[in-house]
C-alpha cells in the first residue's frame, strides 16, 4: 500500500485530521495555499474521480457540503473553492481522488491565474455535441 491517503486513512501516517466516518475523512492539507485548506477523500481507494464508485461518490459530496461550511466558518473566510485535480495535467499529484477545500477572501491572490477567452463561432456547440455524444 505505497498510497499516500490511504496510508492516512488507515492511520499508518499521522494527519490533522477534521471529520471522520465509515466512508469519508477530511484532513488538513500539509502545505496548504489559504488557512484551513483542507482535504476531503474516500477511505477506499480511488485514483480519479472516474474511477470513484458513485455512491461512496455521492456520500462524500453530501459530507463535503457539511465540512465545507465547518472550515469556511472556522477560517472566517468569506468564501471557498472546491477543487478536485484529476490528472499530471490539472495537477493531481496525489492519485487518490481528493477534494480540496481552499477558504478564500477578498484580493487574497490565491488560485488567481485564470485566463479567459471566447470561442471562436460554432466551436462551442461542436463541442457540446461531443460531449453529448460521450454520456
Ligand atoms: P493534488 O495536487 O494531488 O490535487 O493535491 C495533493 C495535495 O495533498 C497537496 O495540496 C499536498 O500538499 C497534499 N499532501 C500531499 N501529501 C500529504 C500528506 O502526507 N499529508 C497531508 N495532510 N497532505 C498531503
Ligand atoms: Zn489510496
Amino acid at each position: 500500500m505505497d498510497c499516500i491517503f490511504c496510508q492516512i486513512a488507515a492511520g499508518k501516517i499521522p494527519s490533522v485530521k477534521v471529520y471522520e466516518d465509515e466512508e469519508v475523512l477530511a484532513f488538513l492539507d500539509i502545505r496548504p495555499i489559504s488557512d484551513g485548506h483542507t482535504l476531503v477523500v474516500p477511505k477506499r481507494h480511488f485514483g480519479t474521480l472516474d474511477e470513484c464508485d458513485p455512491d461512496i461518490l455521492a456520500n462524500l459530496v453530501c459530507r463535503l457540503q457539511t465540512i465545507a461550511k465547518a472550515v469556511q466558518q472556522a477560517a472566517g473566510s468569506e468564501g471557498y473553492n472546491i477543487l478536485c485535480n484529476n490528472g499530471r495535467a490539472a495537477g493531481q499529484i496525489v492519485d487518490h481522488v481528493h477534494f480540496h477545500i481552499i477558504p478564500r477572501n477578498p484580493g487574497d491572490g490565491v488560485l488567481k491565474k485564470w485566463d479567459h477567452y471566447e470561442y471562436p463561432e460554432g466551436k462551442a456547440e461542436k463541442l457540446a455535441e461531443k460531449i453529448r455524444q460521450k454520456l
